[in-house]
Formats: C-alpha cells, structure tokens, sequence
C-alpha cells in the first residue's frame, strides 16, 4: 500500500493531493485547523476575508479535476462575470473599453470555493482529510523522507509516507527543513511591495450595475480597490495599498480612502450599504519565489507545492491558478514515472511561475514607489504595456490581448504579437 501525506488543507494542498490520486493507494491531507462542514472561515486562510478570484485558466484547470465544478458553485450563488461586459477595469488610471474579450469567471467568496475544492477532494479515492493535526517535521532516514512527525490531541506520532508534499503556504518549512539536514536550500527571490489589504462585506442599498470594479494602482498612488458581487446578494469591498500607503480600519477613513481611486458611483454604493462585517486587514510584505527548481541534491520523498514554492503579490489574483497548474504538471510527472520525480516537477513548475512571476514583477516594479531593479528591458516593457493599457480604453483587440493575458490565458509574450504591436504603435482602432 503505496501512503503519501500532504501538509496543509488550503487550496495548494488539496490541488496537490487531487493530483496524486490513481498514483497513491492512500493520501493524507493534514492541517492544523479544524477543517469547517462546508464553506466556512478558519485560522490558517486568513487571506479568506479578502477579495478572491479564480482566473480563466484557472478555473478551466479546475474543471478538468472536478467534472461539473463551475454549474456547482454557480449552484452555491457564485456568479458568471463576463471580461469585460459585466465587469469595469481601470488599469494603471486607465479605464478599459467594454468588449466581450472571451474570458468569463465565477464570482463567489474564498470559503465556498475552498468548501467546493476541499469536497471533491475528499470525495477522490483514497483520500483522507485529516483535521487539527499539526506538522512538527518529516523523517529523514538514509537520505530519504520517509514519513512526518505530526501532533494529534497532544500527543506525537509518526505517519509513514513514500511521498510527503509541503503546501503549507508561505511559510512553509521545507527550506529550514532543507538547512537542518545539512542539504543546500533554494535561493529565495523577493520584491518588497509592503502592502495591506482592508476588507469587508456589505449588502448595497440599491442594485449596482456591474459585477465587478477593480481599479489597480498607478504611479504616485499606490493603492486600489475591488467591488465584487459574490453569492447570496453579498459584496465584498477590499482596499490595497502598496509601498506603506496603507488602508485603514476606522469606517470613515476607510470611506475617505476609497475616494483616492474609486469613480463617484462606487464611493456612493460603499457609502450607502450595508456593512455587514467588521473592516479586516491583511498584511503582505513581499513576493516570495524560492527556486527549488535550481537545487542539486534534493532528498527523495518530499515536493514542496503553491504557495510554499512562490507566493505572488494577490492583486493579481494568480496564487491558486498557479496551484492548480502546478497540480496538472505533478499529474503529468507521475504519470511518467516515479523516478527523479522532485527535480522534474520542480522543472516543470518553475516553467508555470517564470512567466506570472514576471508579470508580477513588470506590474510592481511600473510603480516608482516598489523598491527593485529595473533592467533596461523592464523599463522599455513597461512603457509598452502602459502604451498597450492606454490604447485598450478604446481598442478592442488591445483589451482582449490584455484581458486574456492577465487571466494566464496565454503567455505574456501575446500582449507582442504583430496584431497587437499594430495596434499600440498606431494608438488603437476604436470599436463600434
Ligand atoms: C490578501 C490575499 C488575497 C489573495 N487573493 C487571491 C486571489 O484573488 N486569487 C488567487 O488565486 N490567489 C489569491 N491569493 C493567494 C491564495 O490565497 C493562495 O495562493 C492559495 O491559498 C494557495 O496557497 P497554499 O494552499 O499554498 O497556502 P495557504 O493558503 O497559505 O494554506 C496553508 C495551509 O497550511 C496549513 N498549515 C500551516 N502550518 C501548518 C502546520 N504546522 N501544520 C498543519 N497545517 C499547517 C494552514 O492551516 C493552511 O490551511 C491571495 C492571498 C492573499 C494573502
């Protein structure tokens, strides 16, 4: 009886355990919290609060796991939210033009999605959820993981595992594990984007005419907010800001700090709702990349998955499509084969993240207030992809390339393509 366990109940953990299943007789999913019924908030998500989306590419990933999955949340209230019809976009100070860019999404809070996730998954064969459980460490033995210590009701014990994963987020052990062993650790990338999130949810007064307002941050005001419709007639209202200029909690600074980057008819839709929860803040210091990918000597019987391998800045909403990318690459992995299988999915992992990291970074470092190297080619894409936001107020080929490329729909080098160069050196074509 083949036994792997992965660390950590989050998104990251139950994407990589949807991946190992036909491959592991049993799979074991620990987490510390106790892990709620259906959808429900808990210790270890407190990201949960805030304002989460799925991508396209995401949620096109998901439903390959799960037959049915989007009619099932839309079944829980979710809401379809065509790019850009029903939704309004204001990038870098530039409002998009309306078009039918092919990309639609599912609108719903973090704890249902996670809830529908966390089902299915324990839903697969073999697989066993295993709540209030915490993880002291793997066992190392003959330079091999062969298992992990974990905390049960006070007491310690050991479960056996020919595969142990760690995806227990950003703080994930395994480079520390890596170090205390002796063995090399990965080289850990950041960019310092000192950035808080404030949230709450609320029940507008009157019906609002779109699904979802998201206006990013530009230069010389770092900060921004999203409206987004979710189940059950809620709307969730979550403020950013980045490079110290942060949200606050106070319920009318929070007001007077929407009025910095909200267009009139939100600040008065936020003013005039209902609040139904208190305002919560979330803090994000940094991106962190650690490339396991580049490691020589990496112990057999360990992977490290999701956030724990890089944890993107969250205003790009691109953390767990990339986990469930990374699930689809382990899937493939195993199925050619157990050999070697930490090096060749770190491989393949580290081809997802190159290109949402540095679209990451293209985004951060366009503001001059994030700390970070600009190369001469990062400025040079930079001014295009301003040139490209401004030519998509009115261009519909330029918003479509840009839409379908922030929702990883494909690669960052389509925004380069002829018929979009044409377009942002000529200034656009406008619709209609
Ligand atoms: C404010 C914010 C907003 C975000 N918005 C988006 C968004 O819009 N779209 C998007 O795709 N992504 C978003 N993300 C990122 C997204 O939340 C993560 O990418 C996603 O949750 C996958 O992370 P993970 O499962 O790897 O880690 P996490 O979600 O951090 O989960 C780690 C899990 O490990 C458990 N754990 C930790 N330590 C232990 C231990 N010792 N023993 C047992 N269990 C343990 C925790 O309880 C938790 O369940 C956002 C993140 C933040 C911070």
């Amino acid at each position: 009886m083949t036994h792997a366990v992965v660390l950590g109940a989050s998104m990251g953990g139950l994407l990589a355990a949807r991946a190992l299943v036909g491959f592991y007789d049993r799979i074991t999913v620990v987490d510390r919290d106790p892990l709620p019924e259906d959808a429900g908030h808990r210790r270890g998500v407190p990201q949960a609060r805030h304002f989460h989306t799925i991508l396209l590419r995401g949620e096109q990933a998901l439903n390959g796991m799960f037959p049915g999955f989007t009619e099932e949340l839309l079944a829980k209230g979710a809401l379809p939210v065509g790019f850009n019809v029903d939704a309004r976009f204001v990038l870098a100070g530039h409002p998009m033009v309306r078009v039918d860019t092919g990309a639609a999404d599912v609108q719903v809070t973090r704890p249902v999605l996670e809830g529908a996730v966390r089902a299915r998954v324990a839903d697969q064969p073999g697989v066993r959820l295993l709540p209030e459980c915490d993880v002291v460490g793997p066992v190392l033995s003959n330079g091999r993981v062969t298992g992990v210590r974990v905390v049960r009701g006070g007491v310690e014990e050991e479960l056996a595992a020919d595969l142990v994963i760690d995806a227990m987020g950003r703080s994930g052990r395994a480079r520390s594990w890596l170090a205390s062993w002796g063995l090399p650790t990965p080289a850990e990338e950041r960019i310092d984007v000192n950035m808080v999130y404030a949230s709450r949810l609320v029940r507008p007064a009157e019906p609002f005419p779109d699904k979802l307002v998201l206006v990013g941050p530009v230069p010389g005001r770092p900060t921004g907010f999203a409206f987004a419709a979710q189940e059950d007639g809620l709307w969730m209202v979550t403020q950013v800001g980045m490079a110290g200029d942060h949200p606050p909690t106070d319920e009318a600074e929070f007001l007077a700090f929407l009025k910095r980057s909200a267009p009139p008819d939100v600040q008065d839709a936020v003013a005039a709702a209902e609040p139904l929860t208190a305002i919560r803040t979330h803090r994000f210091p940094a991106s962190l990349r650690r490339r396991y990918e580049r490691l020589r000597g990496f112990p057999p019987g360990l992977l490290v998955f999701g956030d724990a391998m890089c944890s993107f800045n969250p205003i790009y909403g691109q953390g767990m499509t990339v986990a469930a990318l990374e699930s689809e690459a382990l899937r493939r992995c195993l199925e050619d084969g157990g050999a070697d299988l930490a090096r060749r999915f770190f491989r393949a992992a580290g081809r997802i993240i190159d290109p949402v990291w540095q679209l990451n970074a293209l985004g951060d470092l366009a503001l001059p207030e994030i700390p970070g190297h600009r190369s001469p080619s990062t400025k040079a894409l930079n001014r295009y992809v301003a040139r490209l936001q401004r030519v998509a107020t009115h261009d519909p080929v330029a918003a479509r390339a840009f839409i379908r490329t922030i929702g990883l729909l494909q690669p960052p080098t389509s925004i380069l393509r002829p018929d979009v160069l044409a377009r942002v050196v000529v200034g656009g074509v406008r619709c209609g």
